[in-house]
């Protein structure tokens, strides 16, 4: 490896590389992201729920027998 790669990261959200401090090329990227990240953790809440849904059907169909 004698490559010397300054120091850089990519985008998180185009992949364009960029030096700045943060992840992100520009202020748009940066507000997708968050915009992403809360649409995640949504669906984090649904996972859990449905999970939760799921095991009380299981219980309640157990019990029913
Ligand atoms: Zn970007």
């Amino acid at each position: 490896m004698v490559d010397q790669i300054p120091q850089h990261t990519h985008c998180q959200i185009c992949r364009k590389a960029t030096t700045s401090q943060e992840p992100f090329c520009s202020e748009e990227c940066k507000q997708q992201y968050t915009a992403m990240k809360k649409r995640n953790r949504l669906w984090v809440y649904v996972m859990y729920a449905l999970m939760v849904f799921i095991i009380i059907v299981i219980v309640v169909s157990s019990l029913g027998k």
